[in-house]
Protein backbone atom coordinates (compact mmCIF):
# COMPACT_ATOMS: atom_id res chain seq x y z
CA UNK A 1 0.00 0.00 0.00
CA UNK A 2 1.26 3.46 -1.04
CA UNK A 3 1.18 6.22 1.93
CA UNK A 4 0.87 9.78 1.92
CA UNK A 5 4.14 10.23 2.78
CA UNK A 6 6.00 13.78 1.39
CA UNK A 7 8.19 13.32 -1.24
CA UNK A 8 10.35 16.24 -0.49
CA UNK A 9 13.46 13.61 0.43
CA UNK A 10 12.13 10.53 -0.61
CA UNK A 11 9.83 8.83 -2.54
CA UNK A 12 6.28 7.22 -1.34
CA UNK A 13 7.39 4.02 0.60
CA UNK A 14 11.52 4.45 -0.09
CA UNK A 15 13.58 5.55 2.85
CA UNK A 16 15.21 9.11 2.60
CA UNK A 17 19.13 8.70 1.97
CA UNK A 18 19.91 9.92 5.65
CA UNK A 19 17.75 6.12 7.04
CA UNK A 20 19.80 4.32 9.22
CA UNK A 21 18.62 1.62 7.15
CA UNK A 22 19.26 3.25 3.75
CA UNK A 23 22.20 1.74 2.17
CA UNK A 24 23.75 5.55 1.80
CA UNK A 25 24.26 5.25 5.45
CA UNK A 26 24.15 1.83 6.45
CA UNK A 27 27.10 1.47 3.90
CA UNK A 28 29.24 3.77 6.21
CA UNK A 29 30.05 1.48 8.37
CA UNK A 30 32.61 -0.36 6.30
CA UNK A 31 36.53 -0.59 6.65
CA UNK A 32 38.12 1.32 3.83
CA UNK A 33 38.99 -2.03 2.07
CA UNK A 34 35.86 -3.09 1.49
CA UNK A 35 34.35 0.33 0.76
CA UNK A 36 36.60 0.79 -1.88
CA UNK A 37 34.96 -1.69 -3.71
CA UNK A 38 31.35 -0.90 -2.01
CA UNK A 39 30.77 2.16 -0.49
CA UNK A 40 29.39 5.32 -3.48
CA UNK A 41 28.17 8.58 -3.97
CA UNK A 42 24.72 8.58 -5.79
CA UNK A 43 25.46 9.24 -10.05
CA UNK A 44 23.97 8.97 -12.74
CA UNK A 45 24.61 5.91 -15.34
CA UNK A 46 25.60 8.40 -18.06
CA UNK A 47 28.59 9.62 -15.51
CA UNK A 48 29.54 6.23 -14.23
CA UNK A 49 29.84 5.10 -17.50
CA UNK A 50 31.68 7.45 -19.20
CA UNK A 51 33.83 7.13 -16.02
CA UNK A 52 34.13 3.41 -17.02
CA UNK A 53 35.72 4.27 -20.55
CA UNK A 54 39.46 4.57 -21.38
CA UNK A 55 40.50 8.27 -21.60
CA UNK A 56 40.48 8.94 -25.12
CA UNK A 57 36.82 7.48 -25.67
CA UNK A 58 35.64 9.47 -22.54
CA UNK A 59 36.60 12.71 -23.92
CA UNK A 60 35.29 11.77 -26.95
CA UNK A 61 31.55 10.69 -25.22
CA UNK A 62 31.72 14.18 -23.74
CA UNK A 63 32.52 16.22 -26.48
CA UNK A 64 30.00 14.52 -28.69
CA UNK A 65 27.46 14.99 -26.07
CA UNK A 66 28.18 18.71 -25.67
CA UNK A 67 28.29 19.35 -29.71
CA UNK A 68 25.30 17.21 -30.08
CA UNK A 69 23.16 19.16 -26.94
CA UNK A 70 24.14 22.46 -28.73
CA UNK A 71 23.87 22.04 -32.60
CA UNK A 72 21.38 18.79 -32.98
CA UNK A 73 18.73 18.86 -30.07
CA UNK A 74 17.27 22.55 -30.42
CA UNK A 75 17.00 21.29 -34.36
CA UNK A 76 15.30 18.06 -34.29
CA UNK A 77 11.83 18.73 -34.24
CA UNK A 78 12.34 21.38 -36.94
CA UNK A 79 14.11 19.17 -39.18
CA UNK A 80 11.17 16.36 -38.69
CA UNK A 81 8.45 18.51 -39.63
CA UNK A 82 10.37 19.84 -42.41
CA UNK A 83 13.37 17.84 -43.60
CA UNK A 84 16.11 18.85 -45.71
CA UNK A 85 15.98 22.44 -45.56
CA UNK A 86 19.54 23.26 -47.00
CA UNK A 87 20.14 26.59 -44.77
CA UNK A 88 19.70 24.36 -42.00
CA UNK A 89 21.91 21.40 -43.38
CA UNK A 90 24.85 23.89 -44.11
CA UNK A 91 24.24 24.98 -40.76
CA UNK A 92 24.73 21.48 -38.97
CA UNK A 93 27.13 20.16 -41.30
CA UNK A 94 29.71 23.87 -40.54
CA UNK A 95 29.20 23.46 -36.72
CA UNK A 96 29.74 19.73 -37.22
CA UNK A 97 32.69 20.64 -39.17
CA UNK A 98 33.93 22.97 -37.41
CA UNK A 99 33.91 20.67 -34.07
CA UNK A 100 35.51 17.87 -35.85
CA UNK A 101 32.72 15.65 -35.58
CA UNK A 102 32.74 14.28 -39.20
CA UNK A 103 36.34 12.44 -38.96
CA UNK A 104 36.90 12.34 -35.14
CA UNK A 105 36.14 8.57 -34.40
CA UNK A 106 39.08 8.41 -36.45
CA UNK A 107 42.98 9.26 -34.62
CA UNK A 108 44.93 11.54 -36.46
CA UNK A 109 46.23 11.71 -39.69
CA UNK A 110 43.66 9.89 -41.11
CA UNK A 111 41.03 12.09 -38.87
CA UNK A 112 40.34 14.69 -36.46
CA UNK A 113 40.32 12.02 -33.41
CA UNK A 114 42.94 11.82 -30.45
CA UNK A 115 46.16 10.20 -31.71
CA UNK A 116 45.36 7.77 -28.85
CA UNK A 117 42.58 6.56 -30.49
CA UNK A 118 44.30 4.07 -32.16
CA UNK A 119 45.00 1.82 -29.17
CA UNK A 120 41.17 1.13 -29.59
CA UNK A 121 38.97 -0.22 -32.44
CA UNK A 122 37.64 1.89 -34.71
CA UNK A 123 34.04 0.03 -33.42
CA UNK A 124 34.01 1.05 -30.04
CA UNK A 125 34.85 5.13 -30.61
CA UNK A 126 31.88 4.75 -33.58
CA UNK A 127 29.39 3.54 -31.07
CA UNK A 128 30.16 5.70 -28.42
CA UNK A 129 30.01 8.78 -30.57
CA UNK A 130 26.87 7.33 -32.70
CA UNK A 131 24.76 6.96 -29.08
CA UNK A 132 25.46 10.66 -28.45
CA UNK A 133 24.53 12.19 -31.52
CA UNK A 134 21.40 10.18 -31.19
CA UNK A 135 20.63 10.83 -27.58
CA UNK A 136 19.63 14.46 -29.28
CA UNK A 137 18.31 13.13 -32.41
CA UNK A 138 17.79 10.75 -34.43
CA UNK A 139 17.69 12.16 -37.78
CA UNK A 140 20.46 13.97 -37.44
CA UNK A 141 22.17 11.30 -36.12
CA UNK A 142 21.96 9.44 -39.24
CA UNK A 143 22.72 12.40 -41.12
CA UNK A 144 25.95 12.68 -39.46
CA UNK A 145 27.13 9.24 -39.09
CA UNK A 146 25.93 7.74 -42.52
CA UNK A 147 29.14 9.06 -43.70
CA UNK A 148 31.04 6.66 -41.30
CA UNK A 149 29.48 3.91 -43.39
CA UNK A 150 30.19 5.31 -46.85
CA UNK A 151 34.13 6.32 -45.56
CA UNK A 152 34.29 2.15 -44.08
CA UNK A 153 35.00 0.26 -47.77
CA UNK A 154 38.05 2.87 -48.12
CA UNK A 155 39.37 2.22 -44.44
CA UNK A 156 38.33 -2.16 -44.75
CA UNK A 157 40.34 -1.81 -48.34
CA UNK A 158 43.56 -1.75 -46.19
CA UNK A 159 45.45 0.12 -48.75
CA UNK A 160 47.49 3.25 -47.39
CA UNK A 161 47.82 4.89 -51.19
CA UNK A 162 43.84 4.77 -50.51
CA UNK A 163 43.90 6.79 -47.25
CA UNK A 164 46.44 9.08 -48.94
CA UNK A 165 44.81 9.91 -51.59
CA UNK A 166 41.15 9.99 -50.12
CA UNK A 167 40.70 10.03 -46.81
CA UNK A 168 43.37 12.12 -45.30
CA UNK A 169 42.60 14.91 -48.24
CA UNK A 170 38.71 14.92 -47.23
CA UNK A 171 39.55 14.90 -43.67
CA UNK A 172 41.69 18.20 -44.38
CA UNK A 173 39.30 19.50 -46.67
CA UNK A 174 36.69 19.22 -43.93
CA UNK A 175 38.83 20.76 -41.27
CA UNK A 176 39.26 23.73 -43.28
CA UNK A 177 35.67 24.02 -43.06
CA UNK A 178 34.11 22.30 -46.56
CA UNK A 179 32.98 19.45 -45.27
CA UNK A 180 33.27 16.48 -47.33
CA UNK A 181 31.43 13.56 -46.62
CA UNK A 182 30.65 9.73 -47.92
CA UNK A 183 27.73 7.91 -48.57
CA UNK A 184 27.26 3.83 -49.16
CA UNK A 185 25.40 2.51 -51.81
CA UNK A 186 24.62 -1.29 -52.11
CA UNK A 187 20.38 -1.70 -52.26
CA UNK A 188 19.55 -1.57 -56.07
CA UNK A 189 15.63 -1.51 -57.51
CA UNK A 190 14.95 -5.68 -56.65
CA UNK A 191 17.83 -5.87 -53.95
CA UNK A 192 18.37 -4.93 -50.51
CA UNK A 193 18.50 -7.93 -48.83
CA UNK A 194 19.73 -10.14 -51.77
CA UNK A 195 22.86 -7.91 -51.41
CA UNK A 196 23.33 -8.01 -47.25
CA UNK A 197 23.31 -12.28 -47.42
CA UNK A 198 25.19 -14.29 -49.30
CA UNK A 199 22.67 -16.72 -50.86
CA UNK A 200 20.07 -13.96 -51.63
CA UNK A 201 23.47 -12.80 -53.63
CA UNK A 202 24.13 -16.10 -55.49
CA UNK A 203 21.00 -16.06 -57.16
CA UNK A 204 20.27 -11.70 -57.52
CA UNK A 205 20.35 -10.35 -60.92
CA UNK A 206 22.52 -6.66 -60.61
CA UNK A 207 20.80 -3.53 -61.29
CA UNK A 208 24.03 -1.36 -61.42
CA UNK A 209 26.86 -2.60 -64.42
CA UNK A 210 29.98 -1.71 -64.66
CA UNK A 211 31.69 -1.94 -68.50
CA UNK A 212 35.18 -1.86 -69.46
CA UNK A 213 36.74 1.57 -71.03
CA UNK A 214 39.79 3.30 -71.87
CA UNK A 215 41.31 4.15 -68.67
CA UNK A 216 38.27 3.34 -66.18
CA UNK A 217 34.60 2.04 -66.06
CA UNK A 218 31.45 2.87 -67.11
CA UNK A 219 28.68 2.52 -64.13
CA UNK A 220 24.98 2.72 -65.12
CA UNK A 221 22.29 1.62 -62.82
CA UNK A 222 20.29 2.74 -59.61
CA UNK A 223 20.48 2.82 -55.93
CA UNK A 224 18.21 3.26 -53.55
CA UNK A 225 17.55 4.57 -49.98
CA UNK A 226 20.96 5.70 -49.50
CA UNK A 227 21.49 7.74 -46.85
CA UNK A 228 23.10 10.78 -46.97
CA UNK A 229 23.17 10.06 -50.98
CA UNK A 230 21.73 13.50 -51.14
CA UNK A 231 24.76 15.14 -49.08
CA UNK A 232 27.48 13.12 -49.74
CA UNK A 233 30.21 14.90 -51.95
CA UNK A 234 31.46 10.87 -52.97
CA UNK A 235 29.42 7.42 -52.92
CA UNK A 236 31.06 4.04 -52.34
CA UNK A 237 28.75 2.29 -55.01
CA UNK A 238 28.89 -0.98 -55.95
CA UNK A 239 28.85 -2.63 -59.49
CA UNK A 240 28.73 -5.99 -60.59
CA UNK A 241 31.11 -6.03 -63.87
CA UNK A 242 29.11 -6.18 -67.52
CA UNK A 243 27.45 -9.78 -67.91
CA UNK A 244 29.07 -11.21 -64.47
CA UNK A 245 27.12 -11.86 -61.12
CA UNK A 246 27.63 -10.79 -57.69
CA UNK A 247 30.82 -12.38 -57.43
CA UNK A 248 32.25 -9.53 -59.82
CA UNK A 249 31.09 -7.22 -57.03
CA UNK A 250 33.50 -3.88 -57.25
CA UNK A 251 33.39 -0.74 -55.26
CA UNK A 252 33.84 2.59 -57.02
CA UNK A 253 34.60 5.85 -55.51
CA UNK A 254 31.93 8.06 -57.66
CA UNK A 255 32.41 11.58 -56.76
CA UNK A 256 29.24 13.75 -56.84
CA UNK A 257 30.44 16.15 -59.79
CA UNK A 258 31.04 12.85 -62.16
CA UNK A 259 29.07 13.55 -65.40
CA UNK A 260 25.93 11.23 -65.55
CA UNK A 261 26.00 11.27 -61.35
CA UNK A 262 22.34 12.39 -60.63
CA UNK A 263 20.75 12.33 -57.02
CA UNK A 264 17.15 11.53 -58.07
CA UNK A 265 14.93 12.12 -54.72
CA UNK A 266 14.71 11.68 -51.18
CA UNK A 267 12.23 9.21 -49.52
CA UNK A 268 9.43 10.68 -47.40
CA UNK A 269 9.95 8.30 -44.57
CA UNK A 270 8.40 8.16 -41.07
CA UNK A 271 11.53 8.65 -39.11
CA UNK A 272 14.87 9.55 -38.71
CA UNK A 273 14.23 12.25 -41.06
CA UNK A 274 16.59 14.62 -41.24
CA UNK A 275 18.39 12.11 -43.11
CA UNK A 276 17.88 11.68 -46.28
CA UNK A 277 17.13 8.18 -48.33
CA UNK A 278 18.23 8.85 -51.48
CA UNK A 279 18.07 6.77 -55.12
CA UNK A 280 20.74 7.66 -56.91
CA UNK A 281 21.36 7.42 -61.07
CA UNK A 282 24.19 6.33 -62.48
CA UNK A 283 23.95 7.03 -66.52
CA UNK A 284 27.09 6.20 -68.38
CA UNK A 285 29.41 7.59 -65.39
CA UNK A 286 32.86 7.28 -66.24
CA UNK A 287 34.93 6.43 -63.11
CA UNK A 288 38.98 5.69 -63.62
CA UNK A 289 40.64 2.95 -62.55
CA UNK A 290 42.16 4.34 -59.58
CA UNK A 291 38.48 4.70 -57.88
CA UNK A 292 38.71 1.16 -57.56
CA UNK A 293 38.58 0.62 -54.26
CA UNK A 294 39.92 -2.42 -53.05
CA UNK A 295 40.51 -4.22 -56.34
CA UNK A 296 38.38 -5.85 -58.67
CA UNK A 297 35.74 -8.16 -57.80
CA UNK A 298 36.50 -7.87 -54.10
CA UNK A 299 33.33 -5.83 -53.76
CA UNK A 300 31.39 -8.64 -51.74
CA UNK A 301 34.37 -9.19 -49.18
CA UNK A 302 34.31 -5.41 -48.51
CA UNK A 303 30.28 -4.99 -48.41
CA UNK A 304 29.88 -7.86 -46.11
CA UNK A 305 32.97 -6.50 -44.10
CA UNK A 306 32.34 -3.00 -44.05
CA UNK A 307 28.38 -3.91 -42.42
CA UNK A 308 30.18 -6.09 -40.06
CA UNK A 309 32.38 -2.71 -38.84
CA UNK A 310 28.98 -0.42 -38.87
CA UNK A 311 26.13 -3.05 -37.35
CA UNK A 312 27.42 -2.12 -33.69
CA UNK A 313 27.14 1.89 -34.39
CA UNK A 314 23.44 1.04 -35.68
CA UNK A 315 23.02 -0.55 -32.25
CA UNK A 316 24.59 2.63 -30.93
CA UNK A 317 21.85 4.75 -33.09
CA UNK A 318 18.86 2.75 -32.05
CA UNK A 319 20.87 2.89 -27.90
CA UNK A 320 20.88 6.90 -28.47
CA UNK A 321 17.43 6.77 -29.51
CA UNK A 322 15.89 4.56 -26.42
CA UNK A 323 17.90 6.50 -24.30
CA UNK A 324 16.48 9.68 -25.17
CA UNK A 325 12.71 8.59 -25.30
CA UNK A 326 13.89 7.08 -21.70
CA UNK A 327 14.95 10.51 -20.42
CA UNK A 328 11.89 12.00 -21.79
CA UNK A 329 9.75 9.85 -19.86
CA UNK A 330 11.56 10.62 -16.61
CA UNK A 331 11.73 13.82 -16.87
CA UNK A 332 7.81 13.69 -17.37
CA UNK A 333 7.34 11.14 -14.95
CA UNK A 334 8.78 13.99 -12.30
CA UNK A 335 6.86 16.73 -13.20
CA UNK A 336 3.61 15.66 -14.13
CA UNK A 337 1.49 15.49 -11.19
CA UNK A 338 -1.55 13.07 -10.70
CA UNK A 339 -3.39 13.25 -7.68
CA UNK A 340 -1.42 15.66 -5.81
CA UNK A 341 2.05 13.73 -6.72
CA UNK A 342 4.08 12.97 -9.40
CA UNK A 343 3.85 10.10 -11.74
CA UNK A 344 7.10 9.34 -10.43
CA UNK A 345 6.00 8.66 -7.11
CA UNK A 346 3.94 5.75 -8.08
CA UNK A 347 5.04 1.86 -8.49
CA UNK A 348 3.68 1.05 -11.58
CA UNK A 349 5.46 3.94 -13.00
CA UNK A 350 8.46 3.57 -11.26
CA UNK A 351 8.89 0.08 -12.48
CA UNK A 352 8.69 0.84 -16.08
CA UNK A 353 11.25 3.50 -15.50
CA UNK A 354 13.24 0.62 -13.88
CA UNK A 355 12.86 -1.22 -17.07
CA UNK A 356 13.77 1.28 -19.10
CA UNK A 357 17.00 2.14 -17.49
CA UNK A 358 18.15 -1.98 -16.98
CA UNK A 359 17.02 -1.76 -20.81
CA UNK A 360 19.26 0.93 -22.25
CA UNK A 361 21.72 -0.45 -19.42
CA UNK A 362 22.06 -3.46 -21.20
CA UNK A 363 22.32 -2.41 -24.85
CA UNK A 364 25.21 -0.25 -23.85
CA UNK A 365 27.20 -3.31 -21.81
CA UNK A 366 26.09 -5.19 -25.02
CA UNK A 367 27.56 -2.74 -27.63
CA UNK A 368 30.79 -1.79 -25.78
CA UNK A 369 31.45 -5.21 -24.79
CA UNK A 370 31.72 -6.67 -28.45
CA UNK A 371 32.52 -3.19 -30.16
CA UNK A 372 35.74 -3.31 -27.63
CA UNK A 373 37.12 -6.28 -29.28
CA UNK A 374 39.75 -6.01 -31.39
CA UNK A 375 37.99 -8.81 -34.20
CA UNK A 376 34.73 -7.65 -35.56
CA UNK A 377 32.63 -10.66 -36.31
CA UNK A 378 29.61 -11.17 -38.63
CA UNK A 379 27.29 -13.00 -35.65
CA UNK A 380 28.57 -9.83 -32.98
CA UNK A 381 28.04 -7.59 -35.14
CA UNK A 382 24.30 -8.37 -36.14
CA UNK A 383 23.64 -9.53 -32.47
CA UNK A 384 23.97 -6.49 -31.10
CA UNK A 385 22.37 -4.88 -34.25
CA UNK A 386 19.11 -7.33 -33.65
CA UNK A 387 18.88 -6.81 -30.05
CA UNK A 388 19.26 -3.22 -29.36
CA UNK A 389 16.75 -2.19 -32.18
CA UNK A 390 14.20 -4.32 -30.62
CA UNK A 391 15.09 -2.93 -27.62
CA UNK A 392 14.88 0.68 -28.52
CA UNK A 393 11.32 0.17 -30.30
CA UNK A 394 10.49 -1.34 -26.74
CA UNK A 395 11.93 1.37 -24.73
CA UNK A 396 10.25 3.83 -26.92
CA UNK A 397 6.77 2.05 -26.68
CA UNK A 398 7.09 1.82 -22.74
CA UNK A 399 8.29 5.40 -22.81
CA UNK A 400 4.94 6.23 -25.27
CA UNK A 401 2.24 4.20 -22.68
CA UNK A 402 4.04 6.51 -19.83
CA UNK A 403 3.44 9.74 -21.40
CA UNK A 404 -0.20 8.75 -22.09
CA UNK A 405 -2.12 11.41 -24.11
CA UNK A 406 1.24 13.72 -24.11
CA UNK A 407 3.11 10.55 -25.82
CA UNK A 408 1.10 11.63 -29.33
CA UNK A 409 2.10 15.01 -29.43
CA UNK A 410 5.16 15.77 -31.50
CA UNK A 411 6.23 18.91 -29.10
CA UNK A 412 7.27 15.67 -26.43
CA UNK A 413 9.86 14.13 -28.84
CA UNK A 414 8.52 10.91 -27.72
CA UNK A 415 6.50 9.57 -30.58
CA UNK A 416 9.27 10.89 -33.18
CA UNK A 417 11.70 8.50 -30.92
CA UNK A 418 9.30 6.01 -31.40
CA UNK A 419 9.31 6.44 -35.47
CA UNK A 420 13.07 6.87 -35.25
CA UNK A 421 13.90 4.11 -33.73
CA UNK A 422 11.31 1.41 -36.06
CA UNK A 423 13.72 2.23 -39.08
CA UNK A 424 17.06 0.63 -37.11
CA UNK A 425 15.45 -2.60 -37.12
CA UNK A 426 15.17 -2.14 -41.11
CA UNK A 427 18.30 -1.02 -42.44
CA UNK A 428 21.56 -2.12 -42.71
CA UNK A 429 20.19 -5.76 -43.71
CA UNK A 430 16.58 -6.46 -41.86
CA UNK A 431 16.68 -8.07 -38.45
CA UNK A 432 15.62 -10.70 -40.26
CA UNK A 433 18.84 -10.97 -42.40
CA UNK A 434 20.61 -10.28 -39.66
CA UNK A 435 19.85 -13.23 -37.26
CA UNK A 436 20.32 -15.34 -40.48
CA UNK A 437 23.80 -13.52 -40.29
CA UNK A 438 23.92 -15.13 -36.67
CA UNK A 439 23.68 -18.63 -37.74
CA UNK A 440 25.38 -18.24 -41.24
CA UNK A 441 28.74 -17.37 -38.82
CA UNK A 442 28.02 -20.41 -36.42
CA UNK A 443 27.42 -22.47 -39.91
CA UNK A 444 30.79 -24.89 -39.68
CA UNK A 445 30.69 -24.83 -35.80
CA UNK A 446 26.63 -26.25 -35.64
CA UNK A 447 27.61 -28.78 -38.65
CA UNK A 448 30.42 -30.05 -36.26
CA UNK A 449 27.81 -30.38 -33.66
CA UNK A 450 25.47 -33.27 -35.79
CA UNK A 451 26.34 -35.98 -33.65
CA UNK A 452 25.52 -34.28 -30.72
CA UNK A 453 25.82 -30.79 -28.77
CA UNK A 454 29.03 -30.79 -26.83
CA UNK A 455 27.87 -29.34 -23.60
CA UNK A 456 25.15 -32.05 -24.03
CA UNK A 457 27.64 -34.90 -24.35
CA UNK A 458 29.42 -34.02 -21.48
CA UNK A 459 26.22 -33.90 -19.52
CA UNK A 460 25.23 -37.15 -20.46
C1 LIG B 1 16.16 4.66 -43.62
C2 LIG B 1 16.91 3.71 -44.49
C3 LIG B 1 18.25 3.96 -44.73
C4 LIG B 1 18.98 3.10 -45.57
N1 LIG B 1 20.28 3.41 -45.86
C5 LIG B 1 20.94 2.67 -46.80
C6 LIG B 1 22.26 3.04 -47.23
O1 LIG B 1 22.85 4.02 -46.75
N2 LIG B 1 22.86 2.32 -48.20
C7 LIG B 1 22.25 1.24 -48.77
O2 LIG B 1 22.82 0.64 -49.66
N3 LIG B 1 21.00 0.84 -48.36
C8 LIG B 1 20.34 1.54 -47.40
N4 LIG B 1 19.07 1.16 -46.99
C9 LIG B 1 18.48 -0.04 -47.55
C10 LIG B 1 18.30 -1.13 -46.50
O3 LIG B 1 19.54 -1.64 -46.07
C11 LIG B 1 17.37 -2.19 -47.10
O4 LIG B 1 16.13 -1.55 -47.31
C12 LIG B 1 17.13 -3.31 -46.18
O5 LIG B 1 18.26 -4.12 -46.13
C13 LIG B 1 15.94 -4.14 -46.57
O6 LIG B 1 15.95 -4.43 -47.93
P1 LIG B 1 14.58 -4.44 -48.75
O7 LIG B 1 13.78 -3.28 -48.30
O8 LIG B 1 14.87 -4.54 -50.19
O9 LIG B 1 13.86 -5.73 -48.25
P2 LIG B 1 13.63 -7.07 -49.06
O10 LIG B 1 14.93 -7.70 -49.38
O11 LIG B 1 12.71 -6.80 -50.19
O12 LIG B 1 12.90 -7.95 -47.97
C14 LIG B 1 11.49 -7.84 -47.71
C15 LIG B 1 11.18 -8.67 -46.48
O13 LIG B 1 11.57 -10.04 -46.68
C16 LIG B 1 12.43 -10.45 -45.65
N5 LIG B 1 13.43 -11.35 -46.20
C17 LIG B 1 14.17 -11.18 -47.32
N6 LIG B 1 14.97 -12.25 -47.53
C18 LIG B 1 14.74 -13.11 -46.50
C19 LIG B 1 15.24 -14.39 -46.14
N7 LIG B 1 16.16 -15.01 -46.88
N8 LIG B 1 14.76 -14.97 -45.01
C20 LIG B 1 13.84 -14.35 -44.24
N9 LIG B 1 13.32 -13.13 -44.53
C21 LIG B 1 13.76 -12.53 -45.65
C22 LIG B 1 13.09 -9.17 -45.14
O14 LIG B 1 13.54 -9.33 -43.81
C23 LIG B 1 11.94 -8.20 -45.24
O15 LIG B 1 11.12 -8.33 -44.12
C24 LIG B 1 18.35 1.97 -46.13
C25 LIG B 1 17.00 1.71 -45.84
C26 LIG B 1 16.30 2.56 -45.03
C27 LIG B 1 14.86 2.25 -44.74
Amino acid sequence: MMGQASIDDHLTDYLPATHPLSPRQAFQCFPPLTASFLAYQPSWIWDQDTASLPVPLAELRRQTRSFAERVLAPRALEADRHPHDPAMEAAVLKEAAEAGMLYNHLPQPIGSGAMSLVDYPLQWAATVKVEELCAACGGWGLFLSAHALGLMPLLVAGDKKILKRFVIPANRRTQEGEPYLFAFAITEPGAGSDVEEGYGASICKPNTVARRAEGGWILNGRKLFISGGDIANAVTAFAALDGEDLQSWTCFLVENQMPGFHRIRNELKMGQRASGATELEFRDVFVPDDHVIGGLRNGWALNRASLNCSRQPVAAIALGIARMAMDAAIDFACRFRMGGRPLLDYQEIQIRVADMIGQTSAMRSMIWQHASRQVVTQANASMCKVHCSDAAVGVCQMAMELLGNHGVLHQNHVEKQFRDARLTQIYEGTNQINRLAIIEDFQETFLSWQNGYPGRRERT
